[in-house]
């Protein structure tokens, strides 16, 4: 094998080998985790030899057909995967999170009109998706879910995590909130509201979490570090300690 152990295999080298059958893909949509999910098995899972699944397979066929009908270019392909991967991701939703913390007036905007008030930091949607922001309180907490798919603000959080596309995410998000968001770690109390959000293709939600508590003075750029992707999702919170996992 051509990579070292621990190099991840990439996007094209991982739908060539699941072509043939030797990679391994070890989604784990474990509810209530913040770890990275691992999408793509690196050269050691592979010793597993677990099946690449369905999805991977079709995906790999319908894009070979296509590519070998000169119907797409896949390096446009490689560039719009890089782009969701690295390029547009929960980073900018905390920039927006954080400014609305500190500037009252945007917050006031944001929460009149999501998508155009995130349009000024220059984040926009490709789909024509249109964005609501809902604000937590200390007694009313917000949780996003696409229960028929994955519906999910691309321009503000990037790529879904794994967890948000599994099926007992997106079912139990509805019929049990309170212990879905248990899970995650977060403990409301009984006089906490809960709303629940289900995106789709039109309207896409972003959480404005609460300002921690200790951060006075803390400056924009600060308070963004501290801001979770799962904290924009609303199955956590934001505190002095969160941040940098995402
Ligand atoms: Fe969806």
């Amino acid at each position: 094998m051509a990579n070292a152990p621990d190099k991840p295999v990439g996007r094209r080298g991982f739908l060539s080998k699941a072509a043939a059958g030797t990679a391994a893909l070890v989604a784990t949509p474990r509810i209530g985790s913040s770890e990275p999910e691992k999408l793509v098995a690196n050269e050691q899972d592979q010793g597993h030899q677990n099946p690449p699944s369905d999805v991977a397979l079709r995906v790999k066929a319908l894009e070979s057909i296509l590519v070998e009908k000169g119907m797409v270019d896949p390096a446009t392909i490689d560039a719009v995967i890089e782009t969701y991967e690295s390029k547009v991701g929960p980073r900018n939703g905390a920039r927006v999170v954080a400014r609305a913390w500190v500037d009252p007036a945007y917050r006031k905007r944001l929460l009149a009109d999501g998508t155009a008030t995130i349009a000024e930091l220059g984040y926009g949607g490709s789909q024509g998706e249109h964005m609501v922001v809902v604000e937590n309180t200390p007694t009313v907490h917000n949780l996003v879910v696409c229960t028929l798919c994955s519906c999910y603000p691309w321009p503000v959080l990037g790529l879904p995590p794994t967890w948000y596309k599994s099926a007992p995410y997106r079912s139990r998000a509805v019929i049990d909130p309170r212990g879905v968001l248990r899970e995650f770690g977060v403990a409301l109390s009984d006089d906490v509201q809960v709303r629940v959000w289900d995106s789709t293709a039109e309207i896409r939600y972003l959480v404005l979490p609460e300002r921690p508590a200790g951060t006075d003075g803390m400056t924009e750029e600060a308070l963004a570090a501290l801001v979770t992707r799962d904290a924009m999702v609303g199955v956590a919170k934001v505190s002095v300690r969160s941040g940098a996992a995402t």
